[in-house]
């Protein structure tokens, strides 16, 4: 479970404490520096995804007098936008895993690979396990978190095992191999995918994995049944391919809320019914990243009860309880009452990282950036043979009465022509360098 930015401060002082009490050597509450404190201003920007990479790369363009260090705790970059298709060898590993040096290299800025433990908002200190880093400006873009205590508390055994033999492969990294192993070697039997609830990261997603999945079974000839579990409505298209061409292999049910995990026993309950499985994808519900649960900037409702995603102002993007804290990408919690959450997508997060990017460039200069709304546009596939593909455009504008109201809109494209491999790569050229 989550500790307060305060607990884990705290925690660090207790442990301070008692290392001296033994008699350790004196253990400092305020770890080495990782870099010299800068001349210029700094941005430290948390989280090297489809928001922060973005961030860091127009932070550059935009405040070339500005010192930027992107921090991230993994290798590489794994892109979870055609990540589907990659599963099953329609898309080329080049397109999904990246370099972070050569990114960092192109646009200058400095890139640490370290796991971001609590940031000392009042000190302005990102603390990791090996030092801190000093800030002027923090742009936190870190993600999500998948919430495995919703079903198993503090049991770590439990949680442990759930996600590493049975992982939803729904963050960027090695999960996503993971899970293209398995459905390499899958033999037979039932295989079952929860979903969970709304909100969650890219809504159509489980639904064209499912496709996917299925499709991979028809034409591999394999005896085996996806059980999707569904909490959530579905779109009229995937209810028709599921029933349609996927009868076969797709038990979709809906009206399906997990009440109870036992991944040892491989068995997965509802409301109604008790479900065995021979091997699953299992989908937690979702939250805003660990970091912002210990940095203290989760929204609450009208009624006091935690939102479990970000508070933050809907236009400037700024952390409600920082004015030196931005906050980006999927992590976001509601911006208007008119329809919700942006969508958790990779493009609209890319934006915010833009438009964050010109924020703190005009503050710094101690002006103000004109305002400036994202959109996004995501491409599903709901059936791979021959290909179905839809474009979901979703475009924005802040009303009279000052609301932000979302226009959404769908392209069925019954004949693609890779135009999903085309916009992700003019976005990897945008905040990776990509060179094909
Ligand atoms: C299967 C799938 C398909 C998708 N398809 C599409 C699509 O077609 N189009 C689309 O637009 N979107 C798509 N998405 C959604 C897209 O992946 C997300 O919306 C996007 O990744 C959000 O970007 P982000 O920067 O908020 O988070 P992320 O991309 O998850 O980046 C967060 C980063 O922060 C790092 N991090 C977290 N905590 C710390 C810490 N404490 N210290 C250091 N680093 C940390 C993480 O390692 C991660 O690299 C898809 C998602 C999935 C799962």
């Amino acid at each position: 479970m989550a500790r307060s930015r305060r607990d884990f401060l705290l925690g660090l002082g207790a442990l301070a404490a008692s290392a001296t009490s033994v008699g350790a050597p004196l253990v400092t509450t305020t770890p080495p520096e990782l870099l010299p404190r800068s001349k210029r201003q700094r941005v430290v920007v948390v989280g090297g995804g489809w928001g922060g990479l973005s961030c860091a790369a127009h932070l550059r363009k935009s405040a070339p007098e500005l010192d930027v260090v992107l921090m991230e705790k993994n290798e590489a970059f794994w892109s979870c936008p055609l990540s589907n298709k990659w599963l099953a060898d329609l898309v080329d590993t080049r397109y999904l895993v990246h370099d972070y040096a050569a990114a960092a290299r192109a646009y200058g800025y400095t890139f640490f690979q370290a796991e971001v433990r609590a940031i000392d908002r009042d000190r302005r200190l990102v603390v990791t396990d090996g030092g801190t880093v000093d800030y002027d400006w923090l742009v936190l873009a870190v993600g999500i978190r998948q919430d495995y205590g919703a079903w198993f508390g503090d049991d770590s055994r439990a949680i442990d095992h759930a996600r590493t033999q049975y992982p939803s492969a729904w963050q960027p990294g090695r999960e996503a191999a993971v899970l293209k192993r398995k459905l390499a070697h899958f033999e037979g039997g039932d295989f079952l995918m929860n979903l969970p609830p709304m909100p969650y990261r890219c809504p159509p997603a489980p639904y064209e994995r499912a496709s996917l999945i299925a499709w991979l079974f028809k034409s591999r000839r394999i005896k085996g049944r996806l059980i999707v579990l569904d909490p959530n409505p579905i779109s009229p298209t995937f209810r028709r391919i599921f029933a349609e061409r996927y009868k076969d292999q797709i038990i979709y049910v809906p009206n399906a809320r997990v009440t109870a995990v036992d991944p040892f026993n491989r068995k997965l309950s509802t409301e109604f019914y008790e479900y065995r499985f021979n091997d699953a994808i299992l989908m937690p519900p979702q939250q805003a990243g660990e970091l912002l649960w210990q940095a203290g900037l989760i929204g609450r409702d009208s009624a006091g009860r935690s939102t479990g995603w970000a508070a933050q102002d809907p236009i400037t993007f700024r952390a409600s309880r920082d004015e030196r804290t931005f906050l980006v990408g999927d992590a976001l919690g509601p911006v208007s009452p008119l329809f919700g959450h942006y969508p958790k997508s990779g493009h609209a997060a890319s934006r915010q990282g833009r438009i964050v990017a010109g924020q703190i460039a005009a503050r710094a200069r101690g002006d103000e950036a004109p305002p400036e709304l994202p959109e996004s546009v995501c491409f599903v596939f709901p059936d791979f043979e021959p290909q179905e593909m839809v474009r979901i455009e979703s475009h924005y504008r802040v009303r009279g009465d000052g609301l932000i109201e979302q226009t959404m809109r769908q392209f069925p494209d019954p004949n693609p022509r890779d135009e999903d491999i085309q916009w992700a790569t003019s976005m990897f050229r945008e905040f990776l360098a990509f060179k094909q």
